[in-house]
């Protein structure tokens, strides 16, 4: 089996000054989750003196990104929506780096939109280089290789090309073919049970070849919504973060923080 990712990855070499990092992932703002958002929003609003000194998105902090322009075009459903979420990463950003990986929901978040939210965009994997170590960091999906239906829709959406057309359309029918997707996915997910224990899970052997290709002893990714931490031999891990939905019971807002003490996982709500 062929490994999903390069050979070769640039890593990101944390600042000699960073003493804690978070990570969060697999928020799926939408304006439907209004309770979510605003614990996101309390989240990025804490004192500077109680954050750590920068901030990682993996992947899926929106429940559906149909281009840029979503921001600005009056013909954009729930613009005021998106513009806050953008206006809160921004705010946050002047103090605190930002960096963000494309999940499979918002992978179309582009140039500007990462400019308006003032983030730094990462390619999946990118290892870190933090506390004299290497942390593997991933959204995840690309090493979901036993769903083969999506690996191929993801072979087909991530290229340039299917990217150039489909942001040529306008925003309604972008919108539209966003819901239909997303619309046909839920209904694939029912038909095979309503229990994410049984959608595909990230391929141990991918995410150890990852890992000894980046030099790295810990996977840290999101996507799966299963939060564990896996054993994966040699010393290796693979630690996934959890979704958020703060509407659940009981609510899952949770960030993961790595510093000298190790990785912890810390609830907001
Ligand atoms: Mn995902």
């Amino acid at each position: 089996m062929s490994a999903p990712y390069p050979d070769r990855l640039d890593l990101l070499r944390a600042p000699a000054h960073w003493q804690a990092v978070e990570f969060i992932s697999d928020l799926h703002l939408q304006p439907g989750e209004p309770r979510t958002f605003e614990v996101w929003h309390a989240f990025l609003q804490r004192r500077v003196d109680k954050r750590a000194d920068a901030l990682f998105i993996l992947g899926d902090l929106f429940e559906v990104w149909v281009g840029d322009d979503v921001l600005e075009s009056s013909a954009s459903t729930d613009q005021a929506f998106w513009r806050a979420c953008a206006d809160a990463l921004k705010a946050f950003s002047l103090q605190t780096p930002v960096y963000f990986m494309a999940g499979n929901r918002d992978f179309l978040l582009g140039a500007e939109g990462l400019a308006a939210c003032g983030m730094q965009g990462l390619s999946d994997p990118t290892p870190l280089d933090f506390l004299g170590q290497h942390w593997l960091l991933s959204h995840g999906d690309a090493m979901c290789l036993a769903d083969t239906d999506y690996m191929r829709f993801r072979g087909q959406v991530r290229q340039p090309t299917w990217q150039h057309d489909f942001l040529s359309r306008p925003l309604s029918e972008r919108t539209a073919i966003a819901r239909d997707l997303r619309e046909q996915s839920e209904a694939r997910k029912r038909s095979t049970a309503n229990d994410p224990s049984l959608w595909a899970d990230v391929d141990a052997a991918a995410a150890r070849a990852a890992l000894l290709t980046a030099g790295a002893h810990t996977l840290i990714h999101g996507h799966t919504h299963r939060p564990a931490e896996h054993d994966l031999g040699d010393g290796l891990k693979r630690v996934v973060l959890s979704d958020w939905d703060a509407g659940a019971q009981p609510p899952r807002t949770e960030v993961l923080r790595l510093d000298a003490q190790g990785l912890r996982r810390i609830p907001l709500s």
